[in-house]
């Protein structure tokens, strides 16, 4: 294993690509049939709605309030349409890289980081669109901006688009995420803003580019395996190396599948490979801007399938760490195993996917165990911790402000049915006992997207939360929140509405026999 040539280009003469390679696709024109709204139950309008689109002979979303049921069955695998896009998003200005908590000022790129888009029109009209970025963290302060242009611009409502974010810690910051991470330096928020705002922009050239290639396709669905990823709440780090040398199993629960989505032509042209894997993208944490283990996995299959557009999302890899690491051998070590586990799904059996769609989505009010005080707020400006200093500031001047801290948060979770294949989003870090849990429940070919639409915080499991510690304890703040924790009902409540949802879209087949 260890045999290979590691070797990387470091492109540090180039220091900044000019974002952007997309050229512009023309206005698209052609909207999908209104649709209900997918966060609220409107049945009158609902009704009016269906009624529209049964006449129109459209796909409708089924957002809460609208009939999923109406629509007619279709089990032709040919009758996909999906268009394929992706741009390069890497900046051409210093902004930091995002995730830990220092200043880090770019000097290169490993290779470029890139937002790739999948849009889906199944033969009774229905679209659904999955963005797939190299991004750290995605605040919903930009992803409200990109779903509000995609609903006025496409008529594409929440239910029909997920904004997916790697969680690549050498990429850099977008917004408002993980504000009080970083330095307070106007020059710098300046050049945040700018980026994120060119990053909009991005997404929407990027799925209009998706939907002027809709064209003729066959979706298919297999699994793979790598098995690099590892539980950090039970294996110290400075100890995995040591451990995997002798032998020893480590500990604690992972989630190695690598679920995979290929998108083959008529003429039997790979055009895309949708790929995940539940495991932060830590491996670096140097000044240059590469994707990581993903990004490296991106890059080995579109050498390895040329003209093939590969699509990384993170399942639900909160817990998980990439080690051993800190190396650019290990991070493209990783990518080559990553890579091997979608080969090995792709020599199959791959399982047709047929082409009907269905979508729902819902933002539910997450709560915290408590909303901090001005006390508390104190305490935290005069921490020794900077982040909790920073946080403490900040939220104390909004206080001082009378600005009112919600007892909740806004959460986004997502469905999907592609055929008999369930696609789960889920906003935020998700430790590995959602995928794990979902895919008892909804069976094993169920994906599980954590880090979807918004960087919310870490979402920890009843397990997790209980057992305290970086992903369930007192670390809201870290995100910016006006609290230290959920309220312990954090898994009930995420679970009760996967379920809705998953009712709502239809459960797969595979659930039914479970
Ligand atoms: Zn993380």
């Amino acid at each position: 294993m260890d045999g290979q040539d590691y070797t990387v280009t470091i492109d540090r003469g180039d220091r900044f690509t000019t974002a952007g390679s997309l050229p512009m696709p023309p206005h698209h024109s052609q909207q999908a049939a209104p649709e209900a709204d997918a966060g609220r139950s409107v049945p009158i309008a609902g009704l009016l709605v269906l009624f529209l689109a049964i006449l129109l002979g459209a796909g409708l979303a089924a957002g809460p309030g609208a009939a999923a049921a109406a629509e007619p069955e279709s089990t032709d695998a040919t009758a996909w349409r999906v268009g394929v896009a992706r741009a390069v998003i890497t900046p051409d200005t210093p902004v930091w890289l995002a995730g830990y908590g220092t200043k880090r000022e770019p000097d290169g790129k490993l290779h470029d980081l890139w937002a790739k888009a999948l849009a889906f029109e199944a033969a009774d009209g229905g679209r659904a669109v999955l963005i797939a970025t190299d991004f750290q963290g995605v605040p919903a302060s930009m992803s409200d901006r990109v779903f509000a242009r995609l609903a006025a611009d496409h008529g594409l409502d929440r239910s029909r688009v997920m904004l997916a974010y790697s969680h690549n810690h050498s990429s850099p910051r977008l917004g408002d995420d993980l504000v009080d991470y970083y330095p307070v330096d106007p020059a710098q928020e300046a050049l945040v803003d700018r980026y994120t705002a060119a990053c909009v922009e991005t997404c929407l050239r990027l799925v209009g580019a998706a939907l002027a290639d809709l064209a003729p396709a066959t979706i298919r669905v297999g699994a793979g395996r790598a098995g690099f990823a590892v539980n950090r709440r039970d294996n110290p780090e400075a100890e995995v190396a040591d451990r995997l040398a002798r032998g020893e199993p480590l500990r604690g629960m992972t989630d190695h599948a690598v679920p995979v989505l290929t998108v083959t032509r008529p003429d039997g042209a790979l055009a895309a490979i949708l790929f995940g894997y539940a495991c932060h993208p830590t491996t670096l944490s140097s000044t240059t801007y590469c994707g990581d283990y993903p990004g490296f996995a991106q890059v080995a299959l579109e050498r390895s399938h040329p003209g093939t557009t590969a699509l990384f999302v993170n399942t639900c890899g909160g817990d998980q760490n990439p080690l051993p690491r800190r190396s650019v051998p290990l991070c493209e070590r990783y990518g080559t195993m990553l890579a091997a586990g979608v080969e090995e799904a792709l020599r199959g059996p791959l399982d047709s996917v047929p082409a009907r769609l269905r979508t729902a989505f819902a933002s539910i009010d997450l709560d915290y165990e408590r909303v901090v005080t001005e006390a508390d707020l104190r305490q935290a400006a005069a921490d020794p911790n900077a982040i909790k200093a920073r946080w403490g500031r900040r939220l104390l001047a909004k206080l001082e402000a009378g600005e009112p801290f919600a007892s909740a948060y806004p959460y986004p979770l997502h469905a999907w049915r592609l055929g008999n294949t369930l696609v789960l989003g889920m906003g935020g870090e998700t430790v590995v006992d959602y995928a794990l849990r979902f895919k008892r429940q909804w069976g094993a070919g169920t994906w599980v997207l954590g880090y979807t639409d918004d960087m919310a915080a870490y979402i920890p499991s009843r397990r997790v939360w209980e057992e305290g510690g970086y992903e369930g304890g007192a670390f809201l703040y870290e995100y910016g929140r006006p609290a230290f924790r959920w309220a312990g009902t954090v898994e009930e409540r995420v679970a009760a509405t996967v379920t809705t949802l998953v009712e709502k879209v239809g459960p797969p087949p595979a659930a039914e026999r479970d």
